[in-house]
């Protein structure tokens, strides 16, 4: 089955039944045009708008290719009420480039939020979506992998947004997907991300780490495309029950919060890092972690990191080259109502 795209042209966000875009952004410097993906299916009924988006970052794949089963899955029909906002790939020159910023203005997609009507093709995307995409939304989802560098724990992830409701909600929509943990995560990154734009607003935003080293992994892919369909079930658009998506044998999802970056841990010295606990374990504080190995040194036992707080091992270093203050390891602590 094949979909006409429509090429350009005014979008309808409103009419009954699905359709499939791509929205032109004319280059910097040339002609030619970048064409973002995007899906819209609205029921006959108004209701909870839900904005799924892949690919913020381009060397991210079970977001993309999740995102798109989805669509290509959907039976607009099915809907019984608002509307599905997809677009499956959003940095689309870094994705082609497999690379985690556009080439062609060397920016972070998840760096330049709100965006920019006048800024560099990056930025115009961004706007795009924050004036476009996010206005109309009531529930933004963001997926994300692990970038080249690290793996973290599977999960789906929010910010530690200071208004409790919307924090209770954004909670409950992140253990909707299944994923063994939901991580609460730090604010301190820099700004201008996506996730921060829409809960700025109010919109219950949800993110995740849904696999890691540029790989497309088996049930990351799932998780992407059936936990939306559970959002979706949740906020009304599907008369489905919402679907049990937990991997067998796991006792119960971890609600982890690990938002002061100042502890995550960094490389002391540059070298070749080993973890020493598997990624997920509970740890005590004081236990070894993580060693660096100087191979200049092979008669020095290297450097070994040790936990400074009790919890469960989310982020570990998985390209095993470290540089002095990259990110070895994060932990996080099970939160406690
Ligand atoms: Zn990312």
């Amino acid at each position: 089955m094949s979909h006409d795209i429509t090429p350009s042209g005014a979008i309808d966000w409103d009419r009954p039944g699905r359709r499939f875009y791509h929205v032109p952004f004319t280059l910097d410097d040339a002609w030619e045009r970048v064409r973002v993906p995007l899906y819209i299916a609205c029921a006959l009924r108004p209701g909870t708008t839900v904005v799924a988006i892949g690919g913020t970052h381009g060397d991210e794949y079970e977001g993309p290719v999740g995102l798109k089963n989805l669509i290509g899955a959907l039976d607009p029909g099915a809907l019984v009420a608002g509307r599905l906002i997809v677009i499956p790939v959003l940095n689309v020159p870094a994705f082609r480039a497999a690379r985690r910023g556009s080439p062609l203005d060397g920016r972070n997609m998840n760096r330049v939020f709100p965006g920019r009507a006048d800024g560099t093709i990056t930025e115009r995307i961004a706007r795009f979506v924050t004036d476009e995409v996010l206005a109309r939304a009531h529930v933004v989802i963001d997926i994300h992998a692990a970038g080249g560098g690290f793996e973290i724990a599977r999960c789906a992830s929010f910010h530690d947004v200071p208004d409790r409701a919307l924090f209770r909600a954004c909670e409950e929509t992140a253990l909707l997907f299944g994923m063994p943990f939901v991580l609460v995560y730090t604010s301190g990154m820099g700004t201008g991300l996506l996730t921060e734009q829409a809960e700025a607003t109010g919109k219950i935003t949800i993110g995740g780490e849904f696999g890691y080293g540029a790989s497309t992994d088996l049930r990351e892919v799932r998780w992407a495309h059936h936990g939306v369909l559970n959002v979706l079930r949740r906020f009304g658009l599907l008369a489905s029950p919402v679907e049990a998506l937990t991997p067998p044998g796991l006792d119960r999802q971890r609600v982890v919060v690990a938002t002061d970056i100042d502890r995550y841990v960094t490389a002391p010295i540059r070298g070749v890092s080993e973890p020493l606990v598997p990624l997920g374990a509970y740890v005590t504080a004081g236990t070894p972690v993580a060693r660096l190995h100087d191979f200049d040194r092979i008669d020095e036992p290297g450097v070994t990191i040790h936990a400074d707080l009790d919890g469960y091992v989310l982020v570990r270093r998985f390209r095993a080259q470290t540089e002095q203050g990259d990110v070895v390891m994060v932990i996080g602590q099970e939160r406690t109502t």
